[in-house]
C-alpha cells in the first residue's frame, strides 16, 4: 500500500501511532534471521506459517535465513469469544509435508494468549518433529495465559489492537507497509455510520 493511503487513513483517524516502521521491521528481521541461520546450520529446516497474518513476515524472514531450508502452510479458525481468543481451534488447511525427523519453526506474525500456539504446538509434536520451535515477530507478554517458550521475538508490544504488515482488522490493512495502532473507536463508527447509510 502506499505511504499516501497510510497518511489518509492516519488524517481520518481509522490508524493511529506507528509503532514500528517499514525500516525497523526490515532491521529487525535482519537480526531474528541472522540468528536463526547460526542456530539451524546442519539441520532439517522446514518454516512453517500460520494463513493468514504470518505470512508476510514468513516471506521477508526466509530471504534473510541463509541456509537450505523448505516452507509450509497451515490455515486455522479459532474459535474466539468477542474477539478473544480460546485457543479452541479448527485446522482448515494442515501442512502439505510430513515433519517427522525435521526441525521445525513456526513463525507466526503475534502472540498474544499464547491459546493458539499452545493448540498447535501440542498438535504438531504428536507428529514426531525432532525440534519444534517459535519465531513471532510480536510479541505481547503481559497477556499471556499459556505457557509457551517463545525462541526468537521481534518486538515487545503492549494492549492496544495493532495493524498493518500482515495484520489485519476484519481483513483489512494487512498490506500497510508499517505497524500501527488501530483506533477502533473511529473503525466501529464507521461500520455503524454504513450500516445506517442508505445505500446498503
Ligand atoms: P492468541 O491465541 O495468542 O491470543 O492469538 C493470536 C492471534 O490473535 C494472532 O495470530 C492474531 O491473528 C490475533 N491477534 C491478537 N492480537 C492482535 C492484534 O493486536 N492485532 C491483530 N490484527 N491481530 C491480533
Amino acid at each position: 500500500m502506499s505511504k499516501n493511503i497510510e497518511k489518509e487513513l492516519l488524517k481520518n483517524n481509522i490508524i493511529g501511532k506507528e509503532l514500528f516502521t517499514s525500516e525497523d521491521i526490515k532491521n529487525k528481521i535482519f537480526e531474528l534471521g541472522k540468528q536463526i541461520t547460526v542456530d539451524y546450520k546442519y539441520r532439517d529446516l522446514l518454516v512453517v506459517s500460520i494463513l493468514r497474518g504470518g505470512v508476510i513476515f514468513l516471506s521477508d524472514l526466509i530471504k534473510e535465513i541463509d541456509l537450505p531450508l523448505s516452507i509450509d502452510f497451515m490455515s486455522i479458525s479459532s474459535y474466539g469469544f468477542n474477539g478473544a481468543s480460546t485457543g479452541v481451534v479448527r485446522i482448515t488447511k494442515d501442512l502439505d509435508e510430513s515433519i517427522e525427523g525435521r526441525d521445525v519453526l513456526i513463525v507466526e506474525d503475534i502472540i498474544d494468549t499464547g491459546l493458539t500456539i499452545s493448540y498447535l504446538l501440542r498438535n504438531l509434536k504428536s507428529r514426531y518433529p525432532r525440534s519444534i520451535d517459535i519465531c513471532t515477530l510480536l510479541n505481547r507478554d503481559i497477556r499471556r495465559i499459556a505457557d509457551i517458550d517463545i525462541k526468537y521475538a521481534g518486538f515487545r508490544i503492549g494492549e492496544k489492537y495493532i495493524v498493518g504488515y500482515g495484520l489485519d482488522y476484519k481483513q483489512k490493512f494487512r498490506n500497510l507497509k508499517s505497524i500501527y495502532e488501530l483506533k477502533l473507536d473511529t473503525v466501529k463508527k464507521d461500520i455503524e455510520s454504513l450500516k445506517n447509510s442508505s445505500s446498503i
